[in-house]
């Protein structure tokens, strides 16, 4: 029971960034796209053919010089760090010839089709199965990565999980033909070449854009913003259908508006799709999350009230949407020619990952959406969260080993991954009076490299140092490349913020750290013996038992639906001196169950915390300086 709540466990702990995140390292076109090429893959799809969870894919493949091809579905893709072998969910695999004749196929592995007589294949037609309601256990594909099949409701089509390429034939062009039921809309940040109320068609330059760019075909939820020059679309699908797209629309417009003034005043895409999916109940993976993309991001989120949804959307937003300028404009050959069958990993995921954190955070501050406290508390929870993972362990040697033998610590890269941005930044700031940050860094680096330009994996410190001081590739080789921790806090007091490493803090434990459980089938909150985990004599005091049903938090019921908006509510609201008033359901020794009601007074209480972040009132001249630059108060 508990290990299905975990999720539950989680968005209360993290609001804001809900169960845990895949990212995508992605750019687009690749270095040798010059040779572009007429001889096109055809796709098509009829979704209105399609069964509960499955259906067919046809395809009029390229014509081929060889004699042999070899047909290959991904076994990963850009950003999941996980291999999927999306050839486990495809099956009866046909090939015809010219004269409607089968042609006999070998499937050399899970994921690859051996065809013979190649230059005589006229069609290809195979049945792809959902990934979402697999019973498959082993590597799920965690859902923002996979495949959703939902006959007349909503088709999930992740690229990957359905198109594959032949060997040799990645850099053709590739174009999508869709037949779809009335009313249905594809979303995507692909740009339609026609759409029609029942079909729609598409056409991308290579294999790479392909898997870049996931579609949703359902009844649409969607508003469009324009912003920076870019169109920006909102996508929602619910099975309760509500009108989502719009709050959520209105929640993200003042971020995205942010980043486009930190960005320079213009948007360097012309159309960006926040494509969201809510799952009603729990999906199979027990989590939920999001898959990044260059032009768009897919995202998988439990069906809350549209407040608390547009809450989370606009953190992952945040985060999302700079990844436009890296890894999509800058980015090393292992991303620019990303190898879908046998990937290899690039050693700089501190940048692709951490830089567009810290910017996420950093652009909210400068642009006056987040107060200097609040940033200054973002930056002390990255500090505490990167206390769960191998701070010696090189950041680079984590990034080339994060498909499998570190994957356990890829998710520093938004810890400490962060951190080294913000040191980054205030090491460049003060080696150049404050005139030159990480910002002016990353443009540098886009003035040579760009979507269409990969640089060596190896050489990027040298590009750096190149472009700023020879400290910094000091600092790099010593705090990136080497096993030494970040130094925090030489870097902090230089624009007059204090770190501790401990210290006692003194106030209100909303709910003296009892973490509720959620039990997905009686679909009630619980108290379950590791809600206790972290309790302290506040909580002690609260009078709640192991077993015992949450009903109600101050009158307010407690559901799946609106936890966030009433746990939200009333932690960020809670002061000494009021009431937490709960309604409980315990059973006595006979099993029998009482309503028991549950009065406690806050009190705020001692407790002990590991690094503790101060911002110095009074710093010098030279530290306050540095803070404005920093902070963009301060211009040359
Ligand atoms: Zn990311």
């Amino acid at each position: 029971m508990f290990e299905n709540s975990s999720l539950i466990v989680n968005l209360i702990n993290k609001p804001g960034i809900m169960g845990y995140r895949l990212n995508v390292l992605l750019a687009i076109l690749l270095c040798n796209s010059i040779w572009a090429n007429d001889n096109k893959y055809h796709f098509f799809i009829d979704l209105n053919k399609a069964a509960d969870h499955s259906l067919y894919v046809n395809l009029t493949p390229p014509a081929f010089q060889s004699d042999e091809v070899i047909y290959h579905m991904p076994a990963i893709v850009p950003g999941t760090y996980a291999i999927y072998d999306f050839g486990r969910f495809i099956s009866n695999f046909t090939v015809t010839d010219n004269d409607g004749k089968e042609i006999p196929v070998e499937r050399i592995d899970i994921n690859s089709w051996k065809i013979p007589r190649a230059k005589s294949i006229a069609k290809i037609r195979y049945e792809v199965g959902d990934t979402w309601s697999s019973e498959i256990k082993e590597a799920f594909v965690f859902e923002p990565g996979g495949t959703n099949i939902e006959k007349d409701k909503n088709f999930v089509i992740n690229t990957h999980g359905y198109f594959g390429y032949f060997e040799g034939y990645k850099q053709n062009s590739f174009e999508l033909e869709f037949e779809k039921p009335q009313k249905f809309y594809g979303s995507t940040a692909l740009i339609a070449d026609k759409n029609t109320a029942t079909n729609e068609q598409y056409t991308v330059n290579d294999y790479m854009r392909l898997v870049d760019s996931p579609i949703m075909f359902c009844v649409p939820d969607t508003t469009t913003l324009n912003i920076g020059g870019a169109k920006i679309l909102i996508s929602v699908y619910s099975s309760k259908k509500g009108n989502s797209s719009s709050v959520i629309a209105k929640n993200i417009e003042a971020v995205l508006k942010a980043q486009k003034d930190y960005l320079g005043g213009k948007l360097p895409i012309d159309k960006y799709a926040f494509i969201i999916y809510l799952y009603a109940g729990i999906p199979k993976s027990s989590s939920y999350g999001a898959l990044e993309h260059s032009y768009s991001s897919f995202y998988v989120l439990p069906e809350m009230e549209a407040t608390a949804l547009a809450r989370s959307v606009r953190d992952f937003a945040a985060h999302e949407f700079f990844h436009i300028i890296t890894p999509l404009s800058i980015h090393s050959e292992e991303i620019g020619n990303f190898d879908y069958n046998n990937p290899k990993m690039s050693r700089h995921l501190w940048m692709y990952e951490g830089i567009t954190e810290y910017f996420a955070g950093h652009a909210q501050v400068t642009q006056g959406l987040l107060k200097f406290e609040d940033y200054v508390d973002v930056l002390q929870k990255k500090i505490r969260g990167k206390e769960s993972y191998n701070d010696t362990l090189p950041f680079t040697t984590m990034s080339l080993g994060c498909l499998d033998k570190y994957k356990d610590q890829y998710d520093n890269v938004y810890e400490k991954g962060a951190l080294i941005g913000l040191c980054l930044d205030i090491k460049l700031r003060s080696l150049s009076a404050g005139q030159y940050g990480v910002q002016n860094m990353m443009n540098d680096l886009a003035k040579t490299y760009g979507k269409d330009k990969s640089f060596k994996d190896e050489e990027l410190f040298m590009q750096i140092v190149m472009r700023t001081y020879p400290q910094i590739g000091e600092f790099l080789n010593t705090y990136v490349d080497g096993n030494k921790p970040l130094p925090l806090a030489e870097m902090l007091n230089k624009v007059g913020i204090d770190y501790k490493e401990t210290g006692i803090t003194h106030e209100v434990s909303p709910l003296g750290g009892i973490t509720p459980a959620y039990d997905p089938t009686a679909g009630f909150f619980y108290i379950a013996t590791e809600s206790y985990k972290n309790i302290n004599s506040f909580g002690k005091s609260i009078g709640l038992n192991v077993g015992d049903d949450l009903l109600k938090l101050n009158g307010k019921k407690l559901t799946i639906e609106n936890v966030e908006t009433v746990l939200g509510d009333y932690y960020s609201r809670v002061k000494e001196g009021d009431m937490l008033k709960l309604l409980v359901v315990r059973k006595d020794d006979k099993g029998k169950e009482h309503k028991i009601k549950l009065k406690t007074k806050i009190v705020a209480i001692d407790f002990p915390v590991n690094d503790v972040l101060t911002i110095n009132k009074n710093p010098d001249e030279k530290q306050l300086a540095l803070r404005q630059f920093w902070l963009g108060q301060r211009k040359f």
